[in-house]
């Protein structure tokens, strides 16, 4: 209940929202990270330990001074989530759901077990594993790490099955899985939240648009039929159910032509996609993370009008700090940084969300005014 403290293992951006999402409820917020100190989830915490995570003692010692605790990035190890949950806090989602999610191959396996409909995949733990693969699948396909890859990193595209080796030499010859490519008309995602008692809420369903792999601008309602919106939302909180998770996921699927929808990845906690709920509804996806791990009941997540999304990456640096007036100016724009010291190209500053006036505005209007004052931002 409000009062208590909320510990998030990571210190980025999500962490600072969720801090920032559970201020005006009454909670305390401490945060626990390597770079603890000074970092965007840091900066806006009660207090912070920073200390590395393999540091079992530390960690220990962090969940008895928090009442329950999240993580805001999945690649915590299922150590750490071990040793809080044995000093009797409880980490949700739990560590069996970051187990899931740390490995493509077993979030793939998951999925495909429990009949959702996911990219067709092959396991390769050698070269031979990948040119048997390529010819199973056929046509081009995606090489991935199975563990600790993201916006694109550790990934190799191969057209032809001469370009296996390299390939393979690419990915630093890792545990990886082969998928096929899948040629998309769309991504969409939907964000959902899932109770201790089971209760599910959602934000509908969330366009994507990336560039260089990276998400750039995500548009709510998705323009997709209302079949697919259905499917969508039936697939996302049959994942959250089956999974068991107690807190935040989100399900990141492509839509094919024939409007076939596949899961491509799951992410256990808020999505930079959700990043727009934080003005368009009125319970976000972060205090809906804060309510899913509470205990307490979800809150109303429904659209309450339709918005965009879009990153603002370190390239806009590149001469100096943005001039802001330019999406200030925009009167639905709401500008979000997250007081990152470096400003390094594809690193993620900050996200700026239009709102628009009404419930049955148009997306395209609001896509090109964003687009717009974004492009007007970097000084010349
Ligand atoms: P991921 O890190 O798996 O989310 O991949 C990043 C992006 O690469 C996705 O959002 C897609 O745009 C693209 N991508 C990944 N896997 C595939 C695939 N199997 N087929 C087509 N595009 C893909």
């Amino acid at each position: 209940m409000p009062g208590a403290t909320i510990g998030v293992f990571g210190s980025g951006q999500l962490g600072r929202m969720l801090g920032l999402a559970a201020r005006p409820l009454g909670y305390r917020f401490a945060v626990f990270a390597p770079d603890a100190e000074h970092s965007p989830a840091g900066d806006v915490a009660d207090w912070v330990v920073q200390a590395e995570y393999a540091d079992l003692a530390a960690v220990r010692r962090f969940a008895r001074a928090i009442d329950v605790a999240t993580f805001e990035f999945e690649n915590v190890a299922a150590d750490v989530a071990a040793a809080a949950t044995a000093v009797g806090t409880p980490v949700r989602p739990g560590g069996h759901v970051l187990h899931a999610a740390q490995n493509r191959l077993r979030e793939k396996t998951f999925l495909a077990q429990n009949d959702l409909p996911v990219t067709p995949f092959w396991r390769v733990d050698s070269l031979a594993d990948l040119t048997r693969g390529l010819e199973t699948l056929g046509g081009p396909a995606v090489l991935k790490t199975a563990a600790f890859g993201y916006d694109g990193k550790g990934q190799a595209k191969i057209m032809q099955p001469a370009e296996a080796a390299q390939a393979w030499a690419e990915i630093n010859q890792a545990p990886a899985i082969l998928e096929a490519f899948v040629p998309f008309k769309q991504e969409v995602s939907v964000v959902a939240g899932r109770g201790l008692n089971g209760d599910l809420a959602h934000f509908g369903v969330i366009e994507n648009i990336h560039e260089n792999h990276i998400l750039d601008l995500s548009i709510a309602p998705a323009r997709v039929s209302d079949k697919v919106r259905q499917q969508a939302i039936a697939l996302a909180c049959d994942v959250l159910t089956k999974l068991e998770v107690v807190g935040v996921l989100c399900v990141e699927f492509f839509v094919t032509d024939d409007d076939q929808l596949l899961i491509n990845e799951l992410a256990p906690r808020p999505h930079n996609s959700g990043h727009l709920t934080i003005d368009a509804c009125l319970t976000s996806q972060f205090e809906l993370q804060l309510r899913t791990i509470c205990g307490l009941p979800l809150g109303n997540t429904e659209l309450l009008r339709p918005s965009v999304m879009a990153n603002l990456l370190g390239d806009l640096w590149h001469s100096g700090e943005p001039k802001w007036e330019t999406v200030l100016a925009e009167p639905n724009c709401k500008l979000h940084l997250y007081g990152k010291a470096a400003a390094r190209p594809g690193r993620k500053m900050g996200h700026c969300t239009i709102v628009a006036d009404e419930s049955t505005a148009a997306v395209e209007p609001l896509m090109a005014r964003l687009v717009q004052a974004r492009a007007r931002l970097p000084v010349a």
